[in-house]
């Protein structure tokens, strides 16, 4: 940054403004949502920018809306916002997480895309995002792009962003059939990070004995968000049972590595990712009318 200019500050009122900017001021602009991750790596030093563009009064971007059995989620709309929308209700993995995450001053300013934005790999909304088999849409001047979320954040920190474009919203489809979703976390502290979240998805078959489909992903054990293939192919189209819920849940040690590290060891973080993704399982198929 020129230290004899102070950088810029813009408050476009419309998409088409917003975009305009990124479009002109490319890599030096850094897009501001809730202001409550980039204020931070801001005043601690970590990043320095010519441009703000803060996209918080863009009404577009901070709406809830489901058609066609797709719900959609502007990329402004805050936790609280998501917290107590009827339409989200619908769907307890993410309800889940957004009463888990940090306190109510955060969830009053912290958005959905700024979480997606920021992309650390411990944010609470991340897996239950994974488990819904969510899109983020990216918009740019001249272009829509719609990325699964599972392929967005592909490093530490990392998401598949250009400079010339901003995450639009997050889209996911209601599921098909009796479902049921959960989100748990353990933290140091009350409100704090997680040291391990585990978010699951299931549906159930018609009769409520067999589990149909399922999702298990899981934050703060690696480089990204990720899903568990062992846990999930371990349970589909098995009959509910303790064991088998058992089972799974130590099968999900083969797709995580959460480093050491001051909120626990690699092990105590493995041992509660499994205690964790027993009873998310556990709550979801009672949540999806299953008896457990
Ligand atoms: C004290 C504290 C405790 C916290 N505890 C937790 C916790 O327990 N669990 C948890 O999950 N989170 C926690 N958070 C983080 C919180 O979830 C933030 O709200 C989240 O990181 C996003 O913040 P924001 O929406 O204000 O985005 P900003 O800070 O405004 O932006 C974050 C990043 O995303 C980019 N960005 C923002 N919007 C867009 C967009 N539409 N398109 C493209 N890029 C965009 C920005 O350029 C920036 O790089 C905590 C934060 C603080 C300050």
């Amino acid at each position: 940054m020129n230290s004899s200019s102070p950088p810029s500050y813009h408050l476009p009122l419309d998409l088409t403004s917003a975009l305009t900017l990124l479009a002109k001021h490319g890599d030096s602009a850094k897009i501001v949502a809730g202001g409550q991750s980039i204020m931070l790596l801001l005043r601690q030093g970590f990043l320095s920018s010519e441009t703000f563009v803060d996209i918080s009064c863009i009404s577009e971007l901070s709406t809830i809306s489901t058609t066609d059995d797709v719900v959609h989620v502007g990329a402004a709309t805050t936790y609280s916002s998501l917290e107590t929308s009827p339409e989200i209700q619908h769907y307890p993995v993410l309800t889940d997480s957004l009463h888990v995450i940090a306190d109510p001053q955060i969830r009053n300013l912290g958005t959905i895309g700024g979480a997606l934005g920021h992309a650390d790999p411990s944010l609470d909304i991340v897996p239950p995002l994974l488990c819904l088999d969510a899109n983020v849409v990216l918009k740019s001047l001249n272009a829509t792009r719609s990325v699964p979320l599972s392929d967005f954040h592909k490093e530490y920190m990392t998401s598949d962003l250009s400079h010339d474009e901003l995450i639009h919203s997050v889209t996911f489809n209601q599921p098909v059939g009796p479902y049921g979703g959960a989100y748990e976390k353990v933290a140091n502290v009350e409100g704090g990070w997680p040291t391990v979240g585990v978010a699951a998805q299931v549906v159930l078959d018609d009769n409520l004995g067999i589990i149909s489909d399922v999702r298990l992903a899981l934050a703060a054990v690696g480089d990204t968000a990720v899903r568990s293939p062992s846990v999930e192919q371990s349970l589909v189209d098995s009959d509910i049972s303790m064991d088998s819920i058992s089972e799974a849940s130590e099968a999900v040690s083969q797709d995580i590595d959460p480093l050491d590290d001051l909120s626990g060891s690699a092990e105590y973080k493995t041992h509660l990712a499994g205690v964790l993704c027993q009873r998310v399982l556990i709550k979801s198929i009672n949540r999806a009318g299953g008896s457990l």
